[in-house]
């Protein structure tokens, strides 16, 4: 148990949003997400597609009095999901004379 009296969250996709669910949710545990959806944390990371799901204002606001925590583990982290384009443009120059 901390005594800092500083909660934890970290962004989990439910219902089609990205909400913030307490940190001290354990894999397979059921609780609520910050807005008081019900909610059960599965673990593991959550699929890039529902990453890009859009964040709830009301869990944004109130995670702001929040100390997040990385899904991996219970070290601190910035929320920035991870986002990454791959383009390969073939440029194929061809002299036909
Ligand atoms: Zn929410």
């Amino acid at each position: 148990m901390t005594t800092s009296g500083r909660k934890t969250f970290r962004w989990w996709p439910v219902d089609h949003g990205r909400h913030a669910i307490p940190g001290e949710l354990r894999p397979g545990d059921t609780g609520e997400t910050l807005c008081l959806h019900p909610v059960t944390y599965l673990g593991g990371e959550p699929s890039k597609r529902e990453w890009l799901w859009p964040t709830c204002q009301v869990c944004y606001e109130r995670a702001r009095g929040y100390t997040h925590i990385s899904l991996a583990g219970y070290h601190y982290g910035p929320v920035l999901p991870a986002q990454r384009q791959t383009e390969q443009h073939q440029a194929d120059s061809q002299v036909i004379r």
